[in-house]
């Protein structure tokens, strides 16, 4: 283990919005640094030019910074190590696939594409497979002659052709992989732009790179890349690779699933705070069962021991309820500047809605949201003038024989009752239950719905407060005479 401080890096290759599954990687290399006052790099491998997405940058650095994943080094933040953009490195890595090519652990290939189209098709259904080596036994005159024509080439890397590749990993133990499955792997292509395989290990030694923590889909990669660092004469970072996140019911998370990008977890109204909390348990534990976790307590108790080495499933409902959970602890005046755009694109915030009377009614709503746009339908028997009645709870609450007069009495008690008020509307509702002598569930059920048009909602009293005297009376008079049985 190096004794230094940590150094670690979130290496995306910006071809796509930001995958919950690359966030949780940055988020445990955050989390990571953050635990042990190390330093968290941001460097972007964009080196495959033909997959390469212009949007996706932005969405990448958008994404990491609503989820609070602020780095020390990278684009904007700059740094030591500056450029952080593969791209802007390139001719670094020609020089270094130049100096194996010249110690003789690497070599130019000169195969062209219809060549190696026939070598594969040659292979099938023998046991053989990968790059038959052809160029690295060139003669001299060959090359020399292939080289003055300027014939294109690629370099590969020389893998040993015995022995084994053996490196250990924090999360899974040791493995090791024989060198003789290994393909000659091409370090630099034709276009001069390096591999995944070369960049990736030259800047994580000149970024002096201590852990490489990363999804699990990266070991195969990995004695490759130990490879590399022995004939570099590096001494190769710490790996730890990252289990694989599973969809519900098992198989790779995708679009299929819902989302499966950041952003558009961001666009569906999840709070930062509970996608971040959400993504740090798949895989990892602070102790025992525990659920919510603060970020201070997520960043003091993070230790790369305690990541599982079995898959993590991802659970929409428990995402789902751990949003709600977050919602409840939201400061309310956050929440609001959250949704007051939600509100105002429904039509809910007309000129007569206080910012008193939007912060009684979204206290009322913070209880009951699951995410941001919930705050809609939460909201709108209070905000609207008219609010849709729903079917099922007017046949089971309205249509029963004695709601007519009971909410013709209350109808009659809310118009005097002085101040519209939770506490006194509870007294003039209890005053009425006692002079009827009737239970509370039979007086209040039929009111939530005459006045919310759902059989759900927050404490009546507050409710009735909440939608405000004048609608009140206005739901009344509508339920009195179009819904209730005669
Ligand atoms: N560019 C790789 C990716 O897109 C980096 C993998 C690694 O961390 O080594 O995930």
């Amino acid at each position: 283990m190096p004794s230094t401080t940590p150094r670690v890096r979130f290496a995306p290759s910006p071809t796509g919005m930001l995958h919950v599954g690359g966030a949780r990687t940055a988020l445990f290399n955050w989390l990571f640094a953050r635990h042990t006052g190390g330093t968290f790099i941001l460097r972007i491998e964009d080196t495959d030019r033909a997959r390469f997405n212009p949007d996706a940058l932005a969405d990448l650095t958008e994404s990491l910074r609503w989820l609070g994943l602020d780095w020390d080094e990278g684009p904007e933040a700059g740094g030591p190590h500056a450029p952080y953009f593969q791209s802007e490195r390139t001719e670094l890595y020609r020089r270094y696939a130049q100096q194996l090519v010249d110690q003789g652990h690497a070599y130019k290939c000169f195969c062209t594409s219809e060549r190696l189209e026939q070598m594969r098709k040659a292979q099938e259904g023998t046991s053989q497979s990968g790059y038959d080596k052809r160029c690295r036994t060139l003669d001299a005159g060959e090359r020399a002659r292939l080289e003055a024509s300027g014939a294109p080439f690629v370099i590969r890397f020389a893998v040993p052709p015995d022995g084994a590749t053996v490196f250990t990993d924090l999360i899974r133990g040791g493995i090791s992989y024989p060198n003789a499955q290994q393909d000659d792997f091409v370090l630099l292509k034709s276009d001069g732009f390096p591999t995944y395989h070369l960049a990736n290990v030259v800047d994580d030694h000149l970024m002096e790179i201590t852990h490489v923590m990363r999804g699990e889909e990266w070991i195969p990669s990995t004695p490759k890349h130990v490879l590399l660092y022995e004939r570099f004469g590096w001494a190769p970072p710490v790996f730890a690779h990252l289990p694989v996140i599973l969809a519900p019911g098992g198989g790779k998370l995708s679009k299929r699933h819902g989302a499966a990008a950041v952003s558009e977890y961001r666009a569906m109204g999840y709070l930062p705070e509970a996608l971040v909390n959400f993504l740090a348990l798949l895989g990892w534990a602070v102790s025992g069962d525990e659920e919510i976790v603060p970020r201070e307590r997520m960043i003091a108790g993070f230790e790369i021991e305690r990541i599982n080495k079995t898959s993590a499933q991802f659970n929409r409902d428990k995402l789902d309820w751990m949003n709600g959970q977050y919602i409840r602890q939201c400061d309310p005046a956050r929440l609001i500047a959250l949704c007051r755009p939600l509100l105002e694109q429904a039509g809910l915030l007309g000129p007569e809605v206080t910012d008193e009377r939007l912060r009684f009614v979204m206290k009322l709503a913070q209880e009951r949201m699951q995410a941001l746009p919930d705050c809609i339908e939460q909201s709108r028997c209070f905000l609207a003038d008219d609010i849709p009645y729903d079917d099922a709870a007017v046949q089971k609450f309205l249509r029963k024989e004695g709601v007519r007069e009971n909410l013709e009495a209350l109808r009659r008690r809310f118009a005097a009752v002085e101040p519209f008020e939770p506490k006194a509307l509870e007294e003039c509702v209890t005053a009425y239950l006692e002079e009827s002598g009737q239970p509370l569930k039979k007086v209040v059920h039929p009111l939530r719905v005459a006045v919310t048009g759902r059989a759900a909602s927050p404490g009546i009293y507050e409710t009735l407060c909440g939608i405000g005297r004048e609608r009140v009376l206005r739901r009344l008079d509508h339920v009195i005479t179009r819904e209730c049985a005669a």
